[in-house]
């Protein structure tokens, strides 16, 4: 093959792709005043947060209760930061993701030095270091965890005391899940979102604009999946009540009606183990761009859209997990009896 026949074979291909499927909307990546807001906003909330954290971990007696609280901690952390970012535009889910990451360890720094203050305040019968010694001396902090706490273990779960290697485990998970649930969200708000460029906007989001039967005809899946929205017009409404049925979603800047983008997703509605209402969602495709000849498809989607009244997506699970928490230098610590 000759490079002028190559030159025809990668035309004919942009040809057909450019037939088949609508373009996928790619964030611009830019950062707008991001780079400056999302960090502070950002430590400051995981310094409020952490100093609440570091407290209930001290005082709280509740086992239950601390699982939640590592998990709303990341969540909480991830909201400022995730909030800052659509505040200041930032298009870059990555460095949202990377911010929420970098704010939820630091919250988790944080949390411990609090943890230790409040720790030694309690338990520790002497003059403890104040609440900024912990706060500026990460080596101080790290030499009492290492040498006093980890060796003895500082709380009561189910009558044993964990310490060792299984508090250091106990210890990993909880900080996978602050890092891992702030960075996460950050991520998903940014990726969520489509900007409008022109008029530097975000896009107002309209969820559940129609629905199709999707299992009608599944020959049209591909087609769907490439975002080809007449497809979604071949097929027919979900019948009422159905489980499973596709959803539209779509974006649009609400300035110049120029920018806009759709999304699919299968739905299915189901009932968990206590026999609650439970909705999955599976994306179908990305967020396609709403073309000139997409935008005639969708007004007859809108049009039928009326039908029916979609159930609330069903909460993400919490990942369970125990923590952490030092104790006196030197003293062996009371175990506290978590129920
Ligand atoms: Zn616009």
């Amino acid at each position: 093959m000759n490079l002028s026949d190559k030159a025809d074979d990668a035309v004919a291909k942009e040809e057909c792709v450019m037939e088949l499927a609508t373009a996928v909307y790619k964030p611009s990546g830019k950062l707008g005043t991001a780079l400056v807001l999302v960090p502070v906003a950002g430590l400051v909330s995981a310094l409020v947060l952490g100093i609440a954290y570091g407290f209930i971990n001290v005082y709280n007696p509740l086992i239950y209760i601390e699982v939640l609280a590592t998990f709303f901690f990341g969540l909480l952390i991830g909201i400022a930061v995730a909030h800052t970012a659509v505040f200041a535009k930032c298009r870059n889910p990555a460095f949202a993701a990377l911010m929420g990451a970098v704010c939820g360890a630091a919250g988790l720094y944080f949390g411990w030095a609090v943890f230790i203050f409040a720790l030694i305040q309690r338990y520790g019968g002497v003059q403890g270091p104040t609440l900024v010694d912990c706060l500026i001396n990460p080596l101080q902090d790290w030499n009492f965890v290492a040498n006093t706490l980890a060796p003895n273990g500082w709380f009561t779960l189910f009558g044993a005391t964990p310490s060792g290697v299984l508090l250091w485990a106990i210890w990993c998970a909880e900080a996978a899940i602050i890092v891992g649930a702030s960075g996460f969200y950050a991520y998903t708000t940014i990726e969520e979102k489509v900007f409008c460029e022109t008029c530097a906007g975000w896009c107002a989001l309209k969820k559940d604009v129609a629905r199709a039967d999707g299992k009608k005809d599944l020959t049209l899946l591909p087609r769907l999946q490439a975002g080809d929205l007449a497809a979604m017009n071949e097929l027919p409404p979900p019948k009422p009540g159905a489980a499973s049925y596709f959803r539209l979603d779509h974006q649009l800047c609400e300035k110049c009606g120029n920018m806009g983008t759709y999304k699919l997703f299968e739905v299915t509605e189901g009932k968990d183990k206590d026999g609650k209402t439970e909705t999955k969602e599976k994306e179908l495709t990305g967020h396609m761009l709403l073309s000139a000849e997409s935008a005639q498809q969708l007004g007859p989607l809108l049009a039928r859209g009326k039908f029916l009244k979609a159930a609330a997506p069903a909460a993400g699970d919490a990942a369970g997990s125990q923590f952490p928490g030092p104790q006196a230098p030197g003293a062996p610590l009371p175990p506290k009896e978590k129920s």
